[in-house]
């Protein structure tokens, strides 16, 4: 609990999300300098002035296992508790990054340091993987898997209130450019409404909702879905707009294609053309992350299951919404999962705060589990 509030206290908010947003680097010192006390060897890796990831070591052949989680923040704009004072009521931590996810980095340097404190590890190999730029674009873990970062099985400890999450949704965002006519008000014949074009096509997005929904399903993650992220359009209220702009984005499930979900809006587009053949729409492909599957018959979820069962707390298995960078460990070759303290319905609030209770848990849950993957695998 104390670590937890340690990193709370240090503000490592995004850059790329919040200007003035101070990184990892103080972060990624703290949690370096325990783990060398503790006999890890430590790496860090900046791959831009103060955004550091850390890769630290401990044992050697055998198993190998890493416990993973990211040291950047979201903002902290509109925040209705303080972001860097944590405070503790009613059995709850609260303050930015408490539980999205520096209550899960304190509870996996928990299990680290429980490892370490034990000798070194007669069998496998632990290694704590710390990563930065997760809520933004990924660079820090992207850049630890190009250059050859591998184990046998990963945990990320995102908020999952304690469940066994296998599986997440992944995303993919699309532009889409609306152009019309721009004409004064009150000349129809000349003008040719882009918002006016917008509409047509957001009205029509329930039903790429609905084939969405039909098309593929999955047990834990449900169905994917689309919604409108942000409109921009039109310059006064007297003059037909020549322009609007709407920013896609669809959850993803696994087996779900950004591509086939392209060519669905682009044929949205020149439904809503024919309508008004003036008018021209283009979808443009942006950001795309993929969905994250383990497969069912795969041991590492079990594994864990039986670690929480050992220590009295059974724990079922649930899909992950979000996006977590569990789905690029997978795309690496590394069976991942999420488990961690805190829920994902807490993270990036107003009022984040992680259970105090559950922070002890998962860290001796991590801490039995750890202990069981390095002497036999999964
Ligand atoms: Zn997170």
């Amino acid at each position: 609990m104390s670590l937890t509030e340690a990193l709370v206290r240090l503000p490592t908010v995004n850059p790329a999300l919040e200007a003035g947003g101070g990184g990892e680097a103080p972060a990624a010192s703290l949690c370096g300098d325990l783990l060398s006390t503790w006999g890890f060897g430590v790496e860090t890796h900046e791959w831009a002035p103060g955004r550091t990831s850390l890769v630290a070591r401990i044992g050697g052949e055998g198993p190998s296992l890493i416990l993973n989680g990211h040291l950047d923040t979201v903002g902290v704009e509109g925040m209705t508790v303080s972001p860097f004072e944590p405070s503790i009521r009613e059995g709850r931590l609260y303050g930015r990054g408490s539980c999205d996810m520096k209550g899960g980095v304190a509870a996996l340097l928990c299990a680290a340091r429980d490892m370490a404190l034990q000798g070194r590890p007669r069998r496998g190999e632990l290694l704590v993987v710390l990563t930065s730029d997760e809520e933004h674009a990924s660079r820090g873990l992207e850049a630890l898997l190009a250059e050859g970062l591998r184990a046998d099985a990963a945990v990320v400890c995102e908020p999952t209130s304690l469940q066994v999450m296998p599986a997440n949704k992944g995303f993919a965002w699309w532009r889409v450019e609306f152009r019309g006519r721009a004409a004064h008000g009150s000349r129809p014949d000349q003008g040719c409404d882009a918002i006016r074009l917008a509409g047509r096509f957001l009205a029509a997005l329930d039903g790429v909702e609905d084939r969405l929904a039909s098309a593929v399903t999955h047990p834990l993650l449900g169905s994917g879905s689309i919604h409108a992220g942000t409109i921009r359009g039109g310059t006064a209220p007297s003059v037909y707009p020549d322009r609007c702009e709407l920013v896609l984005e669809a959850r993803l499930l696994p087996g779900q294609r950004p591509e086939e979900m392209g060519e669905w809006l682009a044929a949205l587009g020149e439904e809503v053309t024919r309508v008004d053949p003036r008018g021209e729409v283009t979808v443009i492909p942006t950001l795309r992350r993929p969905p994250g599957d383990l497969p069912g018959t795969h041991p590492l979820p079990r594994a864990l299951q039986a670690a929480g069962q050992a220590m009295g707390r059974p724990m079922g298995l649930a899909g992950m919404s979000a996006w977590v960078e569990a789905a690029w460990f997978l795309e690496a070759g590394i069976p991942a999962l999420c488990f961690g303290p805190g829920s994902i319905g807490k993270a990036h609030t107003a009022d984040e705060f992680v259970p105090v209770e559950e922070l002890r848990a998962a860290a001796s849950i991590l801490s039995r589990f750890t202990r069981s993957f390095l002497s036999n695998g999964v």
